[in-house]
């Protein structure tokens, strides 16, 4: 066997970055930024008002208080998307909206509350204002000529909203793996018609697709093919050459018909592993030479809980790698929690990741296994947000901090 941090490290050290390409804005959220963005241009552009209110110069209502106002003459108003017009001269107040530029003369900006209109053009104001109050500067979000975001900037939203903030319009960013998904099995139906004697559903690939999707990569289904070598080559072959990577389920155990590890060993640079993990112990990984270069093949064991987290746990570093990410940000993300109660383990060699629900309970994230954990189970899986991780031996006690892999948002 082999650990699960080797085979991990393995399927790391084999994928490769996809190569950057320029994307619309609205095809950028979840990408990792390729090169650092310097600002062409400050933001906000100009110096402008924070507040609706009156544009002054700070030293004509140095005196002004709720008891003691101070009386100007409205010279004019100025609204977001006007050009200043009307300077401030001394005496005098511009009538201002949030986001117009500030006029020349003015230093600062009393907000509307602190006004009453007297007539039509003038305005007593009951706030003593420093200089610079309310004015948001121009430069004073993003200057102009600093790097504004860094290469490897895995791009939420806001960070789409600082890109249109100073006009980049298609960021140079890693793209999303496509990930071509298939199963294998002679067993298996898929249209619905009526089970023969020995088939079953297929369950996997709605399952691998979807959670592909769900963190992150693009997913197309490829179908299923039966357990025959010629069929399993040819599926393999045409999933490499239309896809990023492939993610097969089944055929890669010790059965006389697991042929996925006997036709990747015939096509691909491939590695066949027992992973001293449950569930999901057998996996095969592979790269595929093609003329677009390596594509990688995850060869994830048939059961439905197996596929899914050795997908999570090996299929999503690997996958990640290719999006661009690096580091700890290749896992999914995980946390200390609070065990409420105790979670069997087994001394057998093997690192568990039993499926358990997480929730968030008075500061802190307590977890319960769902209901059944075997690995053909996968209606008590889904349920489960989470997997704990036991290490190898007796597994942890009622109250005891155990780690936590977030399969989605558990909150
Ligand atoms: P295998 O890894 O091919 O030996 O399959 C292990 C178990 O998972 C067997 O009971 C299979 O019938 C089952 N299985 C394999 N592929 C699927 C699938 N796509 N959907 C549901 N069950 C599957
Ligand atoms: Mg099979």
């Amino acid at each position: 066997m082999i650990s699960f941090a080797d085979a991990r490290q393995h399927v790391v050290d084999r994928c490769q970055r996809l190569s950057p390409r320029l994307v619309p804005l609205d095809a950028a959220a979840g990408t990792v930024l390729a090169h650092d963005v310097v600002a062409p241009e400050d933001v906000p552009p100009f110096a402008n008002s924070g507040m609706d209110g009156y544009a002054v110069r700070s030293a004509d209502v140095a005196d002004a208080t709720e008891e003691h106002p101070v009386r100007l003459r409205v010279a004019g108003t100025i609204a977001a998307g006007e050009a200043p017009h009307t300077a401030v001269v001394p005496g005098a107040a511009v009538r201002i909206m949030t986001g117009a530029p500030i006029p020349a003369g003015a230093d600062a900006v009393v907000m509307v509350e602190r006004s009453t209109r007297v007539g039509d053009d003038q305005v007593d104001l009951t706030q003593a204002v420093p200089a610079g109050l309310h004015i948001r500067a121009a430069g004073g979000d993003v200057a102009a000529g600093s790097v504004v975001l860094t290469a490897g900037t895995l791009l939420r939203p806001a960070h789409l909203g600082v890109l249109a903030s100073v006009n980049v319009r298609t960021p140079t960013v890693v793209p999303r793996p496509l990930v071509g998904v298939l199963s294998t099995g002679d067993e298996l139906v898929d249209d619905g018609r009526p089970l023969a004697p020995g088939q079953i559903r297929e369950s996997n690939r709605p399952t691998l697709v979807a959670a592909c999707r769900a963190y992150g990569f693009d997913a197309v289904d490829l179908g299923s093919v039966p357990d025959d070598r010629d069929v399993i080559a040819d599926a393999l072959r045409s999933a490499a050459g239309s896809c990023d990577a492939v993610v097969s389920s089944g055929g890669v155990s010790m059965g006389d018909f697991d042929l996925v590890k006997v036709v990747l060993d015939d096509l691909a640079d491939m590695t066949w592993m027992q992973v001293a993990i449950r569930p999901a112990k057998p996996f095969a990984f592979g790269v595929m030479a093609t003329d677009r270069g390596g594509v990688p093949v995850f060869g994830l064991p048939g059961n439905p809980v197996s596929s899914l987290v050795s997908l999570s746990l090996l299929g999503v570093p690997g996958l990640r790698t290719m999006a661009g990410r690096t580091g700890n940000d290749v896992d999914l993300p995980s946390v200390i929690a609070m065990s409420e109660q105790a979670i069997q383990g087994k001394a057998d060699g093997r690192t568990a990741f039993v499926r358990v629900r997480a929730s968030w309970d008075e500061g802190g994230v307590v977890v319960e296994p769902v209901s059944a954990q075997g690995s053909h189970q996968l209606a008590a899986t889904s349920s489960a947000n989470a997997l704990a991780v036991l290490p190898d031996g007796d597994g942890v006690r009622a109250g005891d901090p155990v780690m936590l892999v977030l399969l989605h948002e558990p909150f």
